[in-house]
This record gives structure tokens, C-alpha cells and sequence, in this order.
């Protein structure tokens, strides 16, 4: 992926009306905007090798009305990607205009980058954080960074979603529900099964694992939850 612009412009991969496929606000309409860059190459991205484009807060927002007339109402405008927050630059000039419309504002993030987040939290009314494990993401731990990001974070309507393969080490995802517990016990936690390729969604043998997995989550925190991505059982995007 190529590296995000700063200012007043950024790379967008699309922007679309579609229903929320995850977590508590699941088939809700909601327009997302899809940014193009990453910080992290988890194995299960299915967002890697798409095609951006150049846009301008201006041309964003434009999009965003058109579709709000064409195939509204929506109930948010959701970030998504890629990583939003490394755009925080256009970020922080995107979202005071769309509140500015009315918009309530919902952020997809890996969770990770705290700092970022700071930039823009004000202008945000919903978090949706990732809690990445290293087991399945294949890639290093960041535990220290979800706690500041959910330290923060959990002023805001907040859930945090925990994508589960076959692969999860169990102490590992004990540890970061932990963590959870510590910083946020009343956030709602979403365990997802992890989707690859053209294979059953979800997959039966995953399920009874999120099924074990929901029970331990539980003994820990008040409101954990077994979780589907909607638009994969709907094939919409
Ligand atoms: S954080 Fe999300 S967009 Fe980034 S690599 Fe992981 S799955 Fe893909």
C-alpha cells in the first residue's frame, strides 16, 4: 500500500452505502469511506492491492451527499480501511465539516495507533477497535498500545472486536481480554470468526471455538459476544 497524503487530501479506495456488518450497530445503513493505506499486514486482510484514488475533503463530502440522497438515510459515516488514522491531517478537517452536516461518525481502527487517535477523538462519536492477536494476525504483540488506545478510546461509545482463527493462542487471548477488563470492563467485545478466501463462512469447527472462547471471555467481562460479519453472509460489500 502506498503511504497516505497529509493535508487537505487523501487515498480512498471507495466510497459506499452498504449495511454495518459488525458489532452492536450490525444493519444499521451507514456510509463508509474506505482509506487506502495500512500500518499492519495481517494475514486475513483482504483490503491489501486495491485501487485508490486521490481525493480532496471537497470531493469526500460531495460523494457522501449524493449517496445520502440516492439511497439514504444512513444513521453514521463510517472511516474505514486501511487504517484511518493515518490520516489524522485530513481527518481533522473532514470531520468537523461532516459534523457540521449532522453526520455522527463511527471509527474502524486497528486499535493501535493511540496517538493518533488523540488528534481526533473529539470529532468522533463511535470506536470501533480491533484488538489484534498475534496468534492469528501473524504479526508482533501490541497489547501496550491497545491499552492506551482503549484508555482513551472508552470515553466514547466504544466496542472492540477480536478476530479468531484455529490458530489462537488461548493464554494470549486470556491476557488481552484481561487487559480489557482492567481499562474498560463495560466495553462490549465482539469475537469474530476469521474469513480467507472462498471457504465456508463461518465455518462450523471455528464457531464451536468462539463458542468456548465467549464462555471463558465472560467469567472476565460483562458483555462478550459471538460475532458474524452481516455483508459476508449477504455477499454485499
Ligand atoms: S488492520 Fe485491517 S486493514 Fe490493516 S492489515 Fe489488518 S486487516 Fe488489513
Amino acid at each position: 500500500m502506498k503511504q497516505p497524503l497529509s493535508l487537505e487530501r487523501a487515498r480512498i479506495t471507495e466510497i459506499f452505502s452498504s449495511l454495518q456488518g459488525e458489532g452492536p450497530r450490525m444493519g444499521e445503513r451507514h456510509i463508509f469511506i474506505r482509506f487506502e493505506a495500512c500500518h499492519m499486514v495481517c494475514v486475513y486482510c483482504d483490503e491489501t492491492g486495491k485501487k485508490a484514488r486521490e481525493m480532496s475533503v471537497a470531493g469526500v463530502l460531495k460523494e457522501v451527499a449524493k449517496l445520502e440522497k440516492k439511497t439514504g438515510p444512513h444513521a453514521c459515516v463510517s472511516l474505514t480501511g486501511g487504517e484511518p488514522l493515518l490520516y489524522t491531517d485530513f481527518l481533522r478537517i473532514l470531520c468537523p465539516a461532516l459534523k457540521k452536516e449532522k453526520w455522527r461518525i463511527l471509527l474502524e481502527t486497528s486499535g493501535v495507533l493511540w496517538r493518533q487517535l488523540s488528534e481526533v477523538i473529539g470529532v468522533c462519536d463511535v470506536i470501533a477497535m480491533d484488538l489484534k492477536l498475534p496468534s492469528v494476525t501473524r504479526q508482533k504483540c501490541f497489547l501496550g498500545e491497545h491499552r492506551k488506545f482503549l484508555a482513551l478510546a472508552k470515553k466514547k461509545e466504544i466496542y472492540v472486536k477480536v478476530v479468531i482463527s484455529k490458530d489462537v493462542d488461548l493464554r494470549e487471548y486470556e491476557k488481552h481480554l484481561r487487559m480489557v477488563a482492567q481499562v474498560a470492563p463495560r466495553a462490549p467485545v465482539f469475537l469474530q470468526p476469521m474469513s480467507r478466501g472462498k471457504g465456508v463462512y463461518p465455518d462450523p469447527v471455528l464457531m464451536r471455538l468462539l463458542d468456548k472462547l465467549q464462555r471463558t471471555g465472560a467469567k472476565r467481562l460483562s458483555d462478550v459476544r459471538v460475532g458474524i460479519q452481516l455483508q459476508k453472509l449477504m455477499h454485499i460489500r
